[in-house]
Parts: C-alpha cells; sequence; structure tokens
C-alpha cells in the first residue's frame, strides 16, 4: 500500500519559500531584500507580499538558518497526525496555524523542514510504520461465542490516519463528504469485529453517521 499527498495550486508558499531559499543560497546571503529578490528571481516580489503581507514576514518564514531545538519529529508529525484526525483529511500549511486544529505553527514546520510539503513526506513515512503490539494475547469478552482476535477492536490514531489517506473523508457508501471531522467518521469494520473481522486497514472503512446508523450492527 502506498499513500500519495495531494500537491495543488499554481505557486504554493512552500515554492514561494524555496525561492527565497534559492536567492539567498545565489547571493550568498541570509536576508535579501525586495530588490535582490526581485533581480536574481522568476518570481515577482509582488507576488511574495501579496501571500505573506509583509517581506519581512516571508523572511520570517524562511527561518534563515534558525533550527527549532523545542520539538522532536516525533512530536512534530505527531501534531499532524492529530491535525489530520480532527479535519479528517490532509492539512494545508494554513490549517496549521489554527489553534483548534494544530497546537505547533507552520512556521515551526517550516524551519524545521524546510517545506510544508517536505513535512508531510516525513509524515508518510512516520504514519506508515506498523504499531507496535504492546499486548500479545487480545481478548474481549463476548456474550456468546469467544472469538479471538489478533488485533484491537478500536484502530490506533496511526491507522485511522491511514484510512483517511486511503479513503479521505467521503463516506464509503453514499460518497458524503464528512465535514464535522471526526464528529462525523465512524471507522466501520467490513467484516464485523463481532465475526471476526480484524482492525486492519484492509478491513476498515470510513462511514458517515448517518450510514453507519443506518447498518445498524454492532460496530462503533
Ligand atoms: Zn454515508
Amino acid at each position: 500500500m502506498e499513500f500519495e499527498l495531494i500537491k495543488k495550486g499554481p505557486i504554493s508558499d512552500e515554492e514561494i519559500i524555496d525561492e527565497i531559499k534559492a536567492v539567498m543560497k545565489k547571493l550568498g546571503k541570509s536576508s535579501i531584500t525586495i530588490k535582490d529578490f526581485d533581480a536574481n528571481s522568476k518570481i515577482n516580489s509582488s507576488t511574495v507580499t501579496r501571500r505573506f503581507g509583509k517581506w519581512n514576514t516571508a523572511l520570517n518564514m524562511v527561518g534563515a538558518g534558525i533550527n527549532n531545538m523545542f520539538y522532536s519529529d516525533e512530536e512534530l508529525l505527531s501534531n499532524i497526525k492529530d491535525a489530520w484526525l480532527k479535519k479528517g483529511k490532509q492539512p494545508s500549511r494554513r490549517d496549521m496555524d489554527n489553534k483548534e486544529l494544530s497546537k505547533i505553527s507552520s512556521g515551526t514546520y517550516l524551519r524545521h523542514f524546510g517545506t510544508w510539503y517536505k513535512a508531510l513526506e516525513c509524515f508518510i513515512n512516520y504514519i506508515s510504520e506498523k504499531d507496535v503490539d504492546t499486548s500479545t494475547e487480545v481478548q474481549e469478552p463476548t456474550s456468546s461465542s469467544v472469538i479471538k482476535h489478533k488485533t484491537k477492536r478500536d484502530p490506533s490514531d496511526r491507522l485511522k490516519v491511514q484510512v483517511l489517506m486511503r479513503d479521505g473523508n467521503r463516506c464509503r457508501i453514499c460518497g458524503v463528504e464528512c465535514s464535522g471531522g471526526l464528529h462525523n467518521i465512524h471507522f466501520d469494520h467490513i467484516k464485523p469485529w463481532s465475526k471476526g473481522g480484524e482492525t486492519t486497514l484492509e478491513n476498515l472503512r470510513v462511514l458517515c453517521s448517518h450510514c453507519n446508523e443506518a447498518l445498524g450492527n454492532s460496530e462503533e
């Protein structure tokens, strides 16, 4: 299973920032003026200021070689996972400045990873790793017969993001977009857990709350 990121837009913020970096490198300066930029770049500085407001804001976004010492890779990537789950799909750089979605600002990501896209590429590796299975025996008491499962009933956050990456935040039955994030999204066992279905990427799918209720099996 391979995951692909959605890349869109004519010129992204990341590309603008990369371009500023490229001009800095070319001129050997850690801080450049609008004049420097216009003389050495394919992009016009007005594109930059339209996007970021002030020229200095753009330079701050580039971070000028300042490394962020406050967050580990694990913390940064885990925070993307949380934002992805809250939104139900791939968060944009701007989403990271929304405090309801993210604890860590986009500027920190850009300083750490260079571009938002590179942060997402690192995230793909992070999220595709297997969960470390801490329990050897998973047993849940069931009313009738005892079914042995290899997995836990509730999918881990990591697995939920993998399902969202594959299905998007659209219901696999009716196709509706679950815009309310996790409030509307249900991770349904295709073969029900009660009938021995496992909690795996292959056996999980995204459902809206409506279809999930309509199905009416005992899945959460
Ligand atoms: Zn539905």
